[in-house]
């Protein structure tokens, strides 16, 4: 028998019903005719890190696909069951959306899988091969890192794994040729858990540079969330 029950769950969707859907009954009108996202966010199904909840949306504001360390496959049209591809074609072709967000975060544990290896590194039946994705990334990180502190290794491989699902995105097509017409821009953030802090990767840097930090969180809250 399981030691924890979902009574909390039930318990939270009945204030959801109370409070926030019957607060909110002309957001709901309208989204009862459909959804206009304005983006689509790839992120990690870790539980820490619901990008709905890290960025304050709404229901209605982002189309969101959720994988093991937020990754994108090539684009692969071979018939396989490509859920993640999916995700992103419906978003593109279909809803339209002008920004995709690539979110990592900090102690992935898919990305701590490949760092560390071992049983759950390579292991599983889907885990292994998914986490292939970005594995010749790591690998190369990991050299270019070597006897740097463990914490920032593994900082650097989980941002080089949202640079691998940025490249891969540009290999569909019908990203690719709306990019570069300007009609679809694409982003790579990374969310810190223990600092609180979202960072955004900066092409003409080569780096991930802090949008919101921690400090200026606590410093000061009305700017931050005007920011964000
Ligand atoms: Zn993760």
């Amino acid at each position: 028998m399981p030691t924890s029950n979902l009574g909390k769950f039930i318990r939270g969707f009945e204030r959801f019903r109370q409070d926030y859907f019957r607060g909110n009954t002309e957001l709901f009108d309208k989204l009862r005719h459909g959804q206009d996202p304005d983006a689509l966010v790839i992120s990690c199904c870790d539980s820490r890190a619901d990008p709905a909840i890290i960025t304050n949306c709404a229901p209605g504001d982002l189309f969101v696909a959720r994988d093991v360390a937020n990754l994108v496959p090539p684009y692969e049209p071979d018939g396989g069951h490509h859920g993640v591809s999916a995700s992103v074609e419906y978003a593109v072709l279909c809803l339209g959306v002008e920004h995709i967000v690539v979110l990592g975060h900090s102690q992935c544990g898919g990305i701590g899988a490949l760092v560390d290896g071992g049983v759950h590194g390579a292991g599983g039946e889907f885990i292994g091969r998914w986490m292939s994705i970005c594995q010749d990334e790591v690998r190369a990180v990991l050299e270019a890192t070597e006897g740097e502190p463990d914490d920032t290794r593994r900082r650097a491989c989980e941002q080089a794994a949202i640079l691998v699902s940025l490249r891969n995105l540009m290999s569909f097509p019908w990203v690719r040729e709306r990019v570069e017409a300007g009609r679809l821009c694409l982003h790579g953030w990374y969310f810190d858990i223990r600092r609180g802090e979202l960072s955004v990767y900066a092409p003409e840097e080569l780096a991930f540079r802090p949008l919101v930090s921690g400090e200026e969180r606590l410093r000061a809250p009305r700017q931050a969330s005007a920011a964000g």
